[in-house]
């Protein structure tokens, strides 16, 4: 009798945790999903695991409510029973990416940014993110809220980690308030803690003073703080505890002859003096190893840089824009190429150069894609272009997609659930048609999006805002 009940009990408890796990998806979900079935084996399948370790040819997934149950060779690995099995012969698959530098809004008028939260998340996931962080929000509440509503199953989306509104000083844009002074910075990052943001991003004219406090209030909470900086030197920031710096070492003041403290000595000087680094010099040298010694990872955003260059290709999937937003960025396109003045035409070249040479040292890379700037840089899209570029860069396709996935899963501090392909891992995991690690461009072939082993329908997911992204 005792055991009895005991059992009955157990069966009751072991249904509860099933159905807090299994969101109830709403309408505006259940259209985009493919693949939805308690146990699912993926059979013949080249894995690529995300640690940076080579692909393994012709391996069985089981994926058992929502996690990786086993992972092993097709010939020793049978589907269970009663699995619903899919056949991936010639396919990959790479762990879901993890992206660090994403926005929910756009750049759609002069010094104007439109929130487009609704549209984006479902780019993102098409694209293969299934995890990204914010980085600096400009609508206050959407990107908590979209992350609650994500989380609900309410949304397609990926899990986010949401950033509060930016912390900057005095500036010019119209959804950016300015601290006041340490304390201001102190209350700004305790009020959205309680909002429920779980990460922060410094701008280019806060002050050291208020940097400290923002650090130290959000590390008071477990959360992190992470910059694209100007009045504060990355050395400074790495001095006063930041986590990470955006954009490589594009941002960087260090090494402004006549850097006044807490002062922006304005964005061309600053880029001036990056592409006159010499990535192998004393000076650039010193800062990798004080970025280190602080362990601060640097994030890459090569793509948003790449659209400010000179003679690069047109970037991926404009044409989900509205029209008005397509012909807005390629005017800009079009100026570009014609400036051949521009400095990007050597700092993007000396931005890889430098990036590329703080991973060789041993620093953390991460990777996102910032579209800001002025346009072009499309959600999904640009986040497989941004692989791309980190293999232009001189990183192996394998490095590559460790530094879209693993490092910023471990960055994160959520490395247990996510970031590699393994047994007891969340079932995260892009399908791609072809072969990554060997042509980094397969990863734009995605046929399926599987979050926490729910699969997304790429195209559905792409389709359903195709000539409205500007629109929501
Ligand atoms: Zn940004």
């Amino acid at each position: 009798m005792r055991t009895r009940m005991a059992l009955i009990v157990a069966i009751a408890l072991s249904v509860a945790v099933l159905a807090a796990q299994a969101p109830q998806f709403g309408d505006a979900v259940k259209s985009f999903i493919k693949l939805n079935a308690p146990v699912i084996a993926l059979t013949h399948v080249r894995v690529i695991d995300g640690t940076g370790a080579p692909a393994r040819d012709d391996q069985t997934i089981v994926i058992r409510k929502g996690l990786i149950d086993r992972l092993g060779p097709s010939a020793s690995t049978p589907p269970p029973d009663d699995a619903t099995t899919i056949d991936l012969t010639g396919k990959s698959v790479i762990p879901g990416l993890v992206m660090v530098h994403e926005h929910l809004y756009y750049p759609t008028g002069p010094g104007f940014y439109g929130n487009l939260g609704e549209s984006f998340v479902r780019l993102y996931l098409a694209g293969g993110v299934t995890t990204m962080r914010t980085g600096g929000n400009t609508s206050g509440v959407m990107d908590v809220k979209l992350k609650e509503m994500i989380d609900a199953g309410q949304q397609p989306g990926p899990a986010i980690d949401a950033t509060a509104p930016y912390l900057n000083g005095p500036n010019t844009f119209l959804q950016m308030r300015a601290l006041k002074d340490a304390a201001d910075a102190r209350r700004q990052v305790e009020y959205w803690a309680d909002m429920g943001a779980t990460s922060f991003k410094a701008y280019m004219n806060i002050t050291r003073a208020e940097l400290g406090a923002a650090i130290e209030a959000a590390h008071a909470r477990g959360l992190k703080v992470t910059g694209h900086l100007c009045s504060v030197t990355y050395a400074e920031a790495a001095q006063l505890g930041i986590d990470n710096l955006e954009h490589g070492f594009m941002a960087s003041t260090d090494f402004v002859a006549d850097k006044q403290p807490d002062v922006c000595p304005g964005q061309p000087v600053g880029q001036r003096a990056v592409a006159a680094l010499d990535e192998n010099g004393a000076a650039f040298t010193a800062l990798v190893k004080t970025l280190m010694d602080h362990h601060v990872a640097l994030t890459s955003t090569l793509t948003v840089f790449e659209t400010f260059t000179p003679g690069r290709p047109m970037p991926p999937g404009l044409d989900v824009l509205v029209p008005e937003l397509r012909q807005q960025f390629e005017q800009n396109y079009a100026r570009t190429q014609q400036n051949q003045q521009s400095i990007y035409k050597t700092l993007f070249p000396k931005g890889m150069a430098l990036e590329r040479a703080f991973a060789r040292a041993g620093g953390t890379l991460l990777a996102g894609t910032d579209p800001t700037g002025g346009g072009g840089v499309i959600p999904g899209f640009s986040n497989q272009r941004q692989l791309e570029l980190l293999v232009e860069e001189g990183f192996t396709p394998l490095e590559a997609i460790q530094i879209g996935s693993s490092n910023a899963a471990r960055y994160l501090g959520r490395d247990a659930r996510i970031g590699t392909i393994a047994a007891g891992k969340q079932a995260d995991l892009v399908v791609v048609n072809g072969d990554p690690s060997v042509t980094i461009g397969d990863v734009r072939k995605v046929e399926t999006v599987l979050k926490q082993g729910i699969g997304f329908d790429p195209q559905k997911l792409i389709e359903s805002v195709r000539g409205k992204v500007g629109l929501w």
